[in-house]
């Protein structure tokens, strides 16, 4: 690729666990563009309300406390020698924290708050500002980069989704059973896919991929030809 090649804003989109943030990370990697994983931003906002009392018994968010806390929560990135990112939390790294089955459990209700989308949506806009970037979530092709040269809509089965978001934990040390993690993916499938503000949908100019029998390299291959042929149409 030539040092004249445009920078473009790719979007990848999709369901829970779909394998959209491995894609999207190693695709900013390999092409040198920066990587940012939306939805570790609203777990990031997720844990400072529980930790600060505002999850109710139910798992329910009390939005209004909430939304009058949002000036004091700031969210980050650290980038690590290994060149990995982690995510930042008033200056504290929860990248493990904001991983665990309390944070999933309660994420879909605090997203779905309009007041936090706007915020971090805000946010996200602007770290796109100078494009050369690869952003993962539910809403990057529809509402933060509706401009996005290129979308990506990330699908597979909600078993196959949950068998890899289970191997994962238990990978990490997590206690916790393939069954909750299923009830976990489903949940919030259908908490993001039904919300009033920006639900998850399909972008009408975004290309589909189930990767369910796909490997991580199929993949991997796939989305970096989609990136050689819109960057060469341009
Ligand atoms: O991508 P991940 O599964 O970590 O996202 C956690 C949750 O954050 C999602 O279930 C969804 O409720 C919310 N989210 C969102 N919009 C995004 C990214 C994530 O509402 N752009």
């Amino acid at each position: 690729m030539s040092t004249s090649t445009p920078r473009i804003i790719i979007a990848l989109d999709g369901f829970s666990s779909s394998g959209k943030s491995t894609m999207a990370r190693r695709l900013a990697s390999r092409i040198g563009y920066r990587y940012i994983d939306s939805g570790a931003m609203y777990r990031a906002v997720t844990l400072y309300a529980l930790d600060h009392g505002m999850i109710d018994a139910e798992g329910q968010p009390r939005a209004e406390a909430i939304i009058a806390a949002l000036p004091e929560i700031r969210v980050d990135f650290a980038v690590q020698p290994d060149g990995t990112q982690h995510t930042m939390l008033n200056g504290a790294d929860v990248e493990a924290e904001i991983r665990r089955l309390r944070v999933s459990n309660a994420v879909s209700g605090v997203s779905a708050i309009p007041e936090v989308r706007h915020a971090l949506v805000a946010m996200q806009k602007a770290m796109g500002a100078e494009r050369g970037i690869v952003m993962d979530g539910r809403d990057i092709g529809t509402v933060v980069f509706p401009d996005a040269e290129l979308k990506i809509f990330v699908d597979a089965s909600a078993e196959t989704r949950a068998q890899r978001r289970f191997k994962e934990m238990i990978d990490k040390g997590a206690q916790v059973s393939y069954q909750e993690v299923l009830a976990n993916v489903v949940h919030r499938d259908h908490i993001d896919s039904t919300r009033a503000e920006s639900p998850l949908r399909r972008a009408d100019d975004a290309i589909s991929l189930d990767n369910s029998y796909m490997t991580v390299e199929q993949q991997d291959a796939w989305l970096y030809d989609r990136f050689c042929e819109t960057v060469n149409r341009l």
